[in-house]
């Protein structure tokens, strides 16, 4: 077991997380709404990622002193499901679900969708996921559809729903409609034929005439009954290869070889002009309205000259321009394609084909009817069904719509009381989508969801919405038992007409998914039947998180129905959307930005990086490596990258502490140091508390968790004029300040303090910082947290990190002192780095001491507006010079003394053997307990400089004795130039 299985147990055996929910009893509540997946695929990184994000915000809030319960859901209805049951029985239509029984086939469906819940839990409690897994709810469940049938109901009484006949997105092969949004899910580029064709003219006024049209689906040409032009257009009368065309005057270029203008008029001259059917499958049939087809109308709203010919080819069955000019001129609505998308007997030369791949023998047919004028293939944008991959159609059918465009403009001002992050959604993407929101076709013709809860009657026509099992009970004919609302049990049951008296049956087809997921904040808790105070506690949520395709699929059905519940107030409130903070995360994508694809094998197991590197490394690139809204580069290498920076460079600052820490006694945190570094680092932890806070309150994510690590600090203040405010202070990586910086200039106070209060003082504040930062980091990182609280804590702290408050910034760090120190330590750190770059451009060794720098002046004799020599300490400590002078020359750069005298030269050896020497004691895994003697031979004239210096050298590495000896030993060897070397070896006495 690893380090963060272990702390999972801890959790689990203590029971922190519930502990952390009963703590903040009465305390505010905070809402989060949990976008439940289907449970039928394996967990993957984009589960990971939204996991993430969600964990993290609720285990800041929770911190923050806010009560947040939080249920996980499952979606289980819908096609998902019913095209992988359809797959493992084989079925190739819908015809054969209701030969197999529709009970059985729901009954399967209803197995299936748990399959891969355990695989979910599984891998989300290992991300540290924290949710209650015991109290799911599932949107099969009864009492979830009775919610659902309520939010339904809702919206009939107030005249949103409506039976419709109209054209919609039509899968042939799951025989039913889809919505427009989930169209939007399935575009892929695909080569189709486009063709040009020729319907002759009937009117003398053009004598073996064609009108040229163009169409990208020949197969739709058997059921034209209209042309339709723009009026205001020009066109024209051209010869062409000896026959005559009329055709968009811009258009020309259409034809091919030579041909002449003959006249040229408006497009409005053209209008009802008659032309001669090309097939005669509608023509021939007594049809409704059929003497009104076959002629010209304007649709100048959708004919253009921009391609094609400018003149349309009409069939109101399949496009949704077509079906509205066809309706306002009184033209005839009749299929030539049946539900399965095949044509039917009347189109008796295609019977039984489907649609789309009859294409070819179609343009065979209009070339032996002499109508074929050319063809081209294009690249073009088509949709396709979001589950089952069939290329969709355009299909007019009865369909229940929810009337959205009734409710738009409450919906788009209701939305501006979102906080969007990324912020640009809110008016774009989101925000121009529900501008352009189009009714919303909710009923599929399919079988396992919640079923649609209207009824209608043989009789008079009346119709009748049902909101309750209770209104069944008053309407029923006879006693139903109710104890399953799915299919086929519910097409069992009759109603009473409250009109006529006589029986009504349900209306066919079940709830689009999207409905039933979107009613979540209500019919998970069974609203308005029970917990009516919880959901309107909790109504709307204070934050969701999921993935940018939901801003056409959950983000708005979500909207949309709590738009519609508030219109009035209902004890939801008025006029609300129903989320105040969304995180809208972008795609895991691989390094090089493709797609994670089970075929490309271009991404590790997840469980495999958990057992390298940690949920933490996981979780907090997720969080850190990209901004909110953007596409994730997922690769393992960039997960060991955090691994090493923010796990392990937390663990090693902790490893430093605890090796000084004296073991008797209790180390107190304090803030409270007079040392220049101690302040600049207690400083330093108040300015990224505050900044995570400030970030956390923005919900961006990606920001406060970058202030801990993953980049370095940025730089260059000015003097602020007036109040300083927290703003000022550059936010850089606090993790590399901690341990590149702090550290590394303190370690000579926790090894060799001058006094013990300057040791004390160090270690204290050491452990002040530590102790704030994995409370600080715990909601990002929640394990590391865990793991180092465990350590830091006293007796009487709380036994989990994630139990504890979050800090606030201690504001009174914040005062001109430490913002002095905070400009001053960042210009020392700039003057070093150059130091230490000169040192290398010059080639001299840092572990070589020089005698001085000189650094430029910058206000009078002052470089410092801090206790300059606290400062210059440091510097020397730093690029190892004994002195640090002041050259009064503006900007003159960086320069060293760099005649080395005998003492600087043996003080450098000193340096680089005590170096040696500690190396070696590391790699044995000594502690500072542990005494050693140092056994040495080494080069004539070193000897005599070792004997010299052994007492300091002994002290300085804790050895008891360095002696002098003749045996062979091991190979460790310090090479100090010049022929000058020395073999030691390092012995525990
Ligand atoms: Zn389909
Ligand atoms: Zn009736």
């Amino acid at each position: 077991m690893n380090k963060e299985e272990k702390i999972l147990e801890f959790w689990e055996k203590e029971d922190i997380f519930h502990k952390s929910i009963k703590n903040r009893e009465g305390a505010k509540y905070y809402s989060f709404y949990d976008g439940p997946p289907f449970a039928t695929g394996k967990p993957h990184y984009g589960h990971i990622l939204a996991t993430t994000i969600k964990d993290s915000v609720l285990r800041y809030w929770t911190m923050r002193g806010y009560q947040i319960p939080r249920r996980v859901g499952w979606d289980c209805h819908g096609l998902p499901v019913e095209n992988l049951i359809e797959k493992e029985l084989e079925f190739k239509s819908k015809k054969q679900i209701e030969e197999f029984g529709v009970e059985k086939f729901n009954n399967a469906c209803r197995s299936s969708v748990f399959a891969c819940v355990s695989d979910f839990q599984e891998v989300l409690k290992r991300v540290g996921r924290w949710a209650d897994y015991s109290e799911s709810y599932s949107t099969m469940d009864n009492n979830y559809i009775e919610s659902v049938w309520w939010v339904l109901k809702q919206l009939w009484d107030k005249g949103l729903v409506e039976k419709n006949y109209r054209v919609s997105p039509y899968c042939p092969r799951c025989a039913t409609t889809i919505s427009n949004f989930e169209v939007n899910q399935g575009y892929k580029e695909v080569k189709d034929k486009s063709i040009y064709v020729k319907f002759k003219i009937k009117n003398k006024d053009f004598e073996n005439t064609y009108f040229l049209v163009w169409t990208t689906t020949p197969w739709t040409l058997p059921g034209n009954i209209a042309l339709a032009i723009n009026e205001d257009l020009d066109y024209c009368l051209v010869e062409n290869n000896g026959e005559k065309y009329v055709l968009a005057k811009n258009r020309l270029s259409v034809l091919e070889g030579e041909s002449a203008i003959i006249k040229e008029f408006k497009g409005k001259e053209l209008v009802g002009i008659s032309y001669e059917p090309m097939f005669d499958y509608l023509a021939s049939q007594d049809i409704k309205n059929i003497k009104n087809c076959f002629r010209v109308f304007a649709g100048n709203s959708f004919v253009t000259d921009g391609d094609g010919s400018g003149i349309v080819h009409i069939n109101p069955m399949h496009g949704e321009d077509d079906f509205q000019l066809s309706k306002a001129n009184n033209l005839s609505f009749f299929h030539l394609v049946d539900e399965a998308g095949t044509f039917n007997s009347i189109a008796k030369d295609f019977t039984g084909e489907a649609v789309k791949s009859t294409d070819p023998k179609i343009i065979n047919h209009l070339k032996e009817l002499g109508v074929f004028y050319k063809e081209e293939l294009i690249t073009h944008e088509y949709p396709h069904c979001w589950r089952c991959d069939s290329p969709l159609l355009y299909y007019a059918v009865d369909s229940w719509y929810v009337l959205v465009t009734k409710i738009k403009e409450r919906l788009v001002e209701n939305n501006q009381q979102t906080r969007w992050v990324p912020e640009h959604l809110k008016n774009g993407r989101f925000g121009k989508w529900l501008e352009g929101a189009r009714d919303w076709d909710f009923s599929r013709k399919r079988y396992w969801g919640a079923p649609i809860p209207i009824w209608e009657c043989s009789g008079c026509n009346e119709k009748l919405c049902i909101g309750s099992i209770e209104e069944i009970k008053k309407n029923q004919v006879k006693e139903y038992k109710l104890d399953d609302l799915h299919r086929p049990f519910i097409d069992d049951v009759k109603l009473r007409c409250p009109k006529c008296g006589k029986e009504m049956t349900r209306a066919e087809g079940v709830f689009d998914c999207w409905f039933e997921s979107g009613s979540m904040p209500y019919a998970q808790w069974h609203y308005p039947f029970e917990n009516k105070e919880i959901v309107e506690k909790t109504f709307p949520a204070d934050f969701i998180a999921e993935g940018l395709d939901q801003t056409r699929g959950w983000f708005y059905t979500l909207d949309v129905l709590a738009t519609a519940l508030t219109l009035d107030d209902i004890g939801l409130g008025k006029n609300k959307p129903a989320f105040k903070n969304v995180i809208t995360n972008g795609l895991v994508l691989d390094d090089r930005g493709r797609k994670l694809s089970k075929k490309l094998k271009n991404y590790p197991d997840p469980k495999d990086v958990f057992d390298k590197y940690g949920a933490d490394s996981i979780r907090y690139f997720l969080l850190a490596s990209t901004n909110i809204g953007e596409e994730y580069r997922f690769s393992e290498d960039k997960v060991k990258e955090v691994w090493r920076n923010v796990v392990l460079s937390l663990e090693n600052c902790f490893k430093f502490y605890e090796t000084y820490i004296p073991k008797d006694k209790k180390i107190i945190p304090s803030s409270d140091s007079n040392n220049v570094l101690d302040k600049w680092i207690i400083g330093r932890v108040e300015v990224l508390n505050y900044g995570i806070n400030r970030f956390m309150q923005e919900y961006d994510l990606t920001k406060a968790a970058r202030l801990f690590g993953g980049g370095q600090s940025e730089g260059g203040l000015e003097q602020p004029q007036g109040d300083i405010k927290w703003e000022d202070y550059s936010l850089g990586a606090f993790i590399d300040d901690l341990s590149n910086w702090y550290i590394r200039r303190s370690r000579r106070r926790f090894q060799k303090p001058e006094s013990e209060e300057e040791g004390l003082e160090a270690m204290q504040t050491l452990n002040y910082v530590l102790l704030k930062l994995v409370k600080l980091i715990a909601p990002f990182t929640p394990f590391i947290a865990e793991d180092l609280y465990q350590k830091l804590k006293s007796k009487d702290d709380l036994i989990s990190v994630h139990l504890c408050d979050y800090p606030e910034p201690d504001v009174k760090v914040l005062s001109h002192e430490f913002y002095d120190i905070y400009s001053d330590m960042l210009f020392a750190r700039n003057f070093v780095a150059q130091a230490l770059a000169k040192r290398s451009e010059i080639g001299i060794k840092v572990r070589q001491p020089l005698a001085s720098v000189s650094i430029s002046a910058r206000n009078g004799n002052q470089v410092f507006k801090t206790n300059q020599q606290d400062i210059f300490h440091i510097i020397k400590e730093e690029v190892n010079v004994k002195e640090v002078l002041i050259s009064s020359k503006q900007d003159a750069g960086v320069v060293f003394d760099i005649n080395i005298t005998d003492e600087l030269k043996e003080e450098g050896y000193l340096r680089e053997t005590i170096r040696h020497i500690q190396q070696a004691r590391k790699e044995m895994h000594l502690s500072p307990e542990d005494t050693i003697n140092v056994y040495y031979r080494a080069s004539e004239k070193l000897i005599p400089f070792i004997e010299k210096n052994k007492e300091y050298l002994a002290k300085e590495v804790l050895a008891k004795e360095f002696i002098l000896s003749t045996d062979a030993l091991e190979n460790k060897q310090i090479n100090l130039g010049e022929d000058s070397t020395i073999i030691f070896d390092v012995k525990v006495v």
